[in-house]
């Protein structure tokens, strides 16, 4: 089988996500036959580095052994269960083992299986809390250039008019407060003032606040001081609001640490993880609450306070063996500290790209890294150049716009970076 045979069948019978499909006719699908490590190859052999962890899900490589071995083992015990009156232990083991490795305070575990569905569950229980408190909140507060999801609630607290301005009418109602400008500490004290002059104004009406810890993905890959969470944390609390860490993208060691709220040390009401919590295999997203929410909707049954929200494959035991199998991989090897090392590494190489007269700037933030480029339109689509001119010579990038960026899987060896930066180097030379 070849590659043109398999995407002229696609076209015939797939839409696919994120993408306007006319895109296609210039732009060729690229059919993938396996993966290892942090290559992908294609039909005709062509391999490519997958240097955006296949839309920022996969941190130990594809095709991981021990990952598979998990999965192999669970698979031969149970696929899936019923997880309403019925449990699993493969659930029970990763939820205690998230209480434990989670910000301290943090205790009960609700799951879904993506994570616009555990933006909806957060969004819903913080609402519900307060009502079954007895006050009315149902206005959220979410950061400007912000993304949670793409579900109707999750869009409605997003800020990415490319995503949002067709559902306007649809969506649920928010209020964005501006996100800290740069990654000052300034920034983060002007920006906080700024939410805490909203709360101020309209504490009573507001359930919460979501906003994605540190580095705002899908906006730009744009990023903040860690301060800013801290105030943020402090502000909540004295304006009676719950506070949602939508850790989605950033969460499993993405920001530097295992979850980016323990650079502010600060613990939110609700922590939400998907992506790299299968290890990028398989769909399963969790949010984390404290006992003192779980206590509100803990009451006899016809009070009916009971949260109602669920999903057919909630808790997939697969999912969860490959959730434990990540885990594990993190406690047997020193993933955050290597991180570390290629993090720096990865900061020297940007260097070289920061004087280029297209480059506006360069930024990092754990195991991501960012190149800016300036003085293009829109209509230029400069990334897709750059993408494309990747895709040519083995390495998948995606560049969102005019920013392009590189979060490659923790897996990702030194051989491998240089392979992945030097190309993306010579792409922006090139435009
Ligand atoms: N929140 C954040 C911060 C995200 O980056 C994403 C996905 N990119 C989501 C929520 C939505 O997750 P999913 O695509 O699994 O619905």
């Amino acid at each position: 089988m070849m590659n043109n045979e398999l995407k002229n069948r696609d076209l015939e019978v797939l839409w696919h996500p994120c993408s306007q499909m006319k895109d296609y006719e210039q732009l060729p699908l690229t059919p993938v036959k396996k993966g290892s490590g942090v290559w992908l190859e294609d039909f005709e052999g062509n391999k490519f580095i997958d240097g955006i962890s296949s839309w920022w899900v996969n941190i130990f490589g594809h095709a991981n052994p021990y990952i598979n071995e998990k999965i192999k083992e669970q698979l031969d015990t149970l696929e899936h269960v019923i997880i309403a009156g019925f449990t699993h232990e493969p659930i029970i083991r990763l939820s205690e083992r998230l209480v434990k490795l989670a910000p301290n305070g943090l205790d009960k575990c609700f799951y879904a299986d993506n994570g616009s569905s555990a933006v909806e569950v957060a969004l819903k229980m913080s609402f519900h809390a307060h009502k079954n408190d007895g006050k009315n909140k149902p206005i959220f507060v979410s950061l400007t250039n912000s993304y949670h999801g793409e579900t109707i609630g999750a869009l409605s607290v997003g800020d990415v008019e490319l995503y949002k301005e067709t559902y306007e009418p649809l969506l649920i109602q928010s209020i964005q407060t501006p996100v800290p400008k740069d990654m000052s500490i300034e920034a983060a004290r002007e920006a906080a003032e700024k939410f805490e002059e909203l709360c101020k104004q309209r504490a009573d009406e507001i359930s919460a606040i979501i906003l994605e810890p540190l580095i705002q993905g899908a906006g730009y890959m744009h990023m903040y001081h860690p301060e800013f969470l801290k105030l943020v944390s402090d502000i909540c609390n004295r304006y009676d609001i719950h506070f949602i860490a939508d850790e989605v993208m950033v969460g499993f060691g993405r920001s530097g640490k295992l979850f980016a709220c323990e650079h502010a040390d600060v613990t939110p009401d609700f922590l939400v993880l998907s992506k790299g919590i299968t290890g990028g295999y398989l769909p399963l997203s969790v949010v984390i609450t404290s006992n003192d929410i779980y206590a509100k909707f803990y009451c006899d049954y016809l009070e009916y306070k009971a949260f109602l929200h669920s999903h057919s494959y909630t808790g997939n035991a697969l999912a969860c063996a490959a959730a434990n199998a990540t885990l594990d991989i993190f406690e047997n090897e020193n993933i955050i500290e290597e991180n570390e090392k290629k993090s720096a590494y990865m900061l020297e190489k940007l260097k070289e790209f920061e004087n280029l007269d297209n480059v506006l700037e360069i930024r990092q933030t754990g195991m991501v890294s960012v190149v800016e480029l300036k003085g293009y339109s829109s209509e230029e689509r400069i990334g897709l150049k750059v993408h494309q001119y990747c895709l040519e010579r083995g390495v998948l990038i995606r560049p969102l716009g005019h920013v392009v960026y590189f979060m490659p899987p923790y897996v990702i060896s030194y051989e491998e970076i240089d392979k992945m930066m030097d190309t993306t180097l010579e792409a922006i030379k090139s435009l």
